[in-house]
This record gives structure tokens, sequence and C-alpha cells, in this order.
């Protein structure tokens, strides 16, 4: 980022940041970037591949100004894995990095603020992370990290919303007895029942456009080849675009659990572990990624990003947009992640189309003065 001209510090919070100026002193800047932490095991591109992108759209720049200023941001800590906590450093530019989540701790027992310190960061000053009134938008080049867009034989998408998601557990109560001596008719089997309600999970996602429901995990008590299960606990993920179909979906999901319950003589009861609203990108930054995509010579596909992003997280406080890469195999979180160069390429492409339609919207202008 040096090289390219661009201001480089690191805030509290552990993300790394340039800012490239603009024409003018005083003018308000746009943010580009990504994460640069992952997960065990991982791939290469997930993340950093937004940061490395952004600093090449400012080496093709080659020193030429625009009218706005350019701020990469290499987010930290988007994946949650060592806190259990994601969007850590997200969070500290929209001013969310509270105590109570510097006080988390991971396995070790090291908290959120140890390990800031630990990094020779100052906690203390995590409030001046947090982004100021000039901020005209936010745009985050991501790999897709699913089959889309490969599908589709298309490179680059744009993301129209980051879809909402359900977590719940349910628990299927029956009476465990002998495998042995108990005839069918007269079970009361909490497996079985778990597993024709699975598979109605499934046969209702199919049944709406867009939606994804899993069942990720099972345990089953008292778990013996020879015993009836007398309970068994699942886990329910539910995710739409739009948070009505999720709710819908979800409360669909939990009549058909009774009503296999009821019918099979067991009981069934559910708690929700977590409810995430949908985050809508900005129509205006949208339609420009439409376009600089079209430029290209691709044809742009609309999408939900089925997964979190720093985006969502950055969206509460400022206009945010997404523009998903093509992956091969829609592997991802894995050695094998890969991205083709030359979807890399048109990604840069895309990019500078951006920057020059936006340094010539009227629309981005009128921006420009409100920041
Ligand atoms: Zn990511």
């Amino acid at each position: 980022m040096e090289a390219v001209g661009a201001d480089v510090r690191i805030d509290a919070a552990g993300n790394l940041r340039g800012f490239y100026p603009a024409a003018e002193s005083k003018a308000p800047r746009l943010l580009l970037g990504s994460h640069l932490d992952t997960v065990p095991n991982a791939g290469a591109y997930d993340g950093v591949l937004g940061v490395v992108l952004a600093v090449a759209l400012l080496e093709a720049l080659d020193g030429r100004r625009l009218p706005f200023g350019i701020e990469i941001v290499g987010f930290s800590e988007e994946e949650g894995v060592r806190f259990g906590a994601p969007f850590i450093g997200s969070r500290a530019l929209t001013g969310r990095l509270d105590e109570k989540l510097l006080e988390r701790k991971d396995s070790r027992g090291i908290s959120v603020r140890q390990a800031i310190e630990d990094f020779r960061l100052n906690p203390g000053e995590i409030p001046l992370a947090a982004l100021g009134n000039d901020i005209l938008g936010y745009v985050e080049f991501h790999i897709e990290q699913g089959p889309v867009l490969e599908t589709l034989k298309r490179p680059l998408g744009v993301v129209d919303a980051i879809a909402g998601q359900s977590r719940l557990e349910f628990t299927f109560v029956g009476r465990a007895n002998h495998a042995g001596t108990t005839p069918m008719h007269l079970r009361h089997d909490a497996i079985a029942g778990a597993a024709e309600w699975i598979t109605a999970v499934e046969r209702e996602a199919h049944k709406v456009l867009g939606l994804v429901a899993t069942v990720g995990t099972i345990e089953a008590k008292p778990g013996a080849t020879n015993v009836i299960a007398g309970e068994a606990r699942l886990t329910l993920d539910v995710r739409h675009g739009l948070d009505e179909v999720r709710i819908r979906a979800m409360e669909n999901l939990i009549r058909e659990a009774e009503v296999i319950a009821k019918r099979r003589g067991v009981s069934v009861s559910q708690n929700i572990l977590l409810s995430q609203s949908a985050v809508a990108m900005d129509p205006f930054l949208i339609h420009e990624i439409e376009q600089a995509i079209r430029k290209t010579g691709c044809e742009p596909h609309r999408m939900v990003s089925g997964a979190g992003h720093d985006a969502m997280i950055v969206a509460e406080k400022v206009p945010a947009a997404m523009i998903f890469l093509r992956t091969p195999g829609g592997i991802s979180h894995d050695p094998a992640e890969s991205v083709a160069i030359e979807d890399v390429a048109k990604g840069i492409e895309c990019g500078l189309h951006l920057l020059d339609q936006l340094s010539s919207s009227p629309t981005f202008h009128k921006r420009m003065c409100r920041a």
C-alpha cells in the first residue's frame, strides 16, 4: 500500500488501513477492502483477495487522484475463530466493539482486550478506529464461496443482500425401550421422528426459491445399538435474503415437527439460538457495479450472499456493496479453494470502471457534497 502512495496504519482493533488521498484535500472517502484473517486449514483467497484486489486498483490508478479519497481496510478477526465472535475488526469501524466483546476470552483464557495489548495496540484507542462522517460507501470484493457463478459461467456477481439467518435447536422426546422386545407399532422412537422431520426440512426448502435449510447435527440418547432412542436433539439453520420468507419457513418447519411428533406419540420442543436479519446492499452501488461488470464484457448476476461478510456490519453505517468472484468448484474454507487469474483480471477491470463511474456520477457527487 505504501508503494502505491497510501498512508498506512494499523488501528486499535488490528485493522490494516491505507489511505490514498483525493485530488483535493478534505474530500470524502470511499472504503474498499475485506478481511485478512481466515479459518484453520483454509484456502488462500477468502478475504485477503479483496484486500489485494483493492491494492491492485490503487496500483492501476498509477498515481492518478480521484475526486474522493480511497481507504483500503484489511479487517481483522472476521471469521470469529479465536474468540467465537465474528466481525471484531469491522465492529470497531461502526463503534460496536464494546466492553462485553473486549472481555470475551479464547480457549486459553486470553481476552480480546489482552490479545490487542499483546499485539502492542491500545484498546483505549478503539473509538478512534470508528468511521467518521466523510465515508461515501464501502465496496468489498470477495470470492463467492459457492457454485452459483460457476454454474452460470459468469466470472463476476453483485450481491443485493446478505441473507438473514435463524438457528434453532429441536428436541424430540419419545420413550427409550428394548430394540428386541418392543413391537414396531408400540414404539415412541425419537430418532425415527427426527428423521421424518429432516426429510420434511429438505422438501420445504426445495419448494421456496432461494431458501436454504440445513439440519447439521443430530445427537441421540441413550445412543446404543439395541435401544430405541428416547431423545433426539437436532439443529436447524435457515437462511434467505428476505426476512419474511425465512420467518415463514421457520414457522412452517416448527409446525411440521409438531405434526410429525403428534402422529408418532412423541413430543417436540425447540428454542431459537440465533435470529439475524437480512442486510440489503446499497441500490445505487449495485446498479453502478452492474454497469461496471457489463463494461468488462461480462453479464452480471445479482445474488444473495448466504454467508455473512464485513459488508453487512459496515452497511449499518454506510452504503455498502459486494462483488463476488467465481469460485472454482464452489470450494472455500479449504486448501483447494482457488480463483481463476482471468476472473481476477476482470475484477480489477470492473473496479476501475466503477471508480471512473463514481468519479463522474452526479448522484455520487451529491453524496460527496453531503459528506
Ligand atoms: Zn470471507
